[in-house]
């Protein structure tokens, strides 16, 4: 592969948001979500071996209530072993994180924070919206908490805060 010659690989921001099975069952109001159901152990390694095919690092955006479950630590902190960044992607995974106030988002990211720092021995400098979503809220609470860059901005109508904003448009 060409991309591996190193020197003349073209610059690209690569990240990869570890939700899980369990996120999107509770965002489908599908039952068996609430023991938090995960498939982490296979979608890890799997994804890891890739990476390390291409020579790759990127960043991986953690969901809190992952890092906070012991049957998530191994997978998770393979990928902190791996040299991969390790980025914040909230604590619920709760889609409308936009709508919440201030304090909720704080508690949200430091929730998430606590257990991504305690698993992964990173403290993530970046943080992405569950669904991308996004707030100025989310962004003062960020900016507070020393947080180098969000990255919920996707400009398309499939986030829940894009979808907002083109409906705000209209
Ligand atoms: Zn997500």
């Amino acid at each position: 592969m060409k991309t591996k010659q190193k020197g003349n690989r073209p610059i690209a921001s690569l990240s990869l948001d570890l939700d899980n099975i369990w996120s999107y069952l509770k965002n489908q109001g599908a039952p068996g979500w609430e023991t938090f159901p995960s498939y982490l152990d296979i979608a890890v390694p799997r994804f890891l071996d890739i990476l390390q095919q291409w020579d790759l690092t990127i960043t991986v955006f953690i969901v809190g209530q992952d890092a906070a479950l012991e049957k998530n630590t191994k997978a998770i902190q393979a990928i902190a072993n791996a040299g991969h960044e390790i980025g914040n992607h909230s604590f619920y995974h709760d889609p409308w994180l936009h709508l919440y106030s201030e304090n909720e988002i704080e508690e949200e990211v430091a929730l998430a924070e606590k257990h991504i720092k305690r698993v992964t021995h990173q403290h993530p400098m970046g943080f992405r919206g569950p669904g991308y979503s996004f707030s100025p809220a989310v962004l003062k609470v960020l900016a507070r908490r020393g947080y180098e860059y969000d990255a919920s901005t996707f400009p398309t109508f499939l986030g829940a805060s894009s979808t907002s904003l083109l409906f705000n448009d209209l």
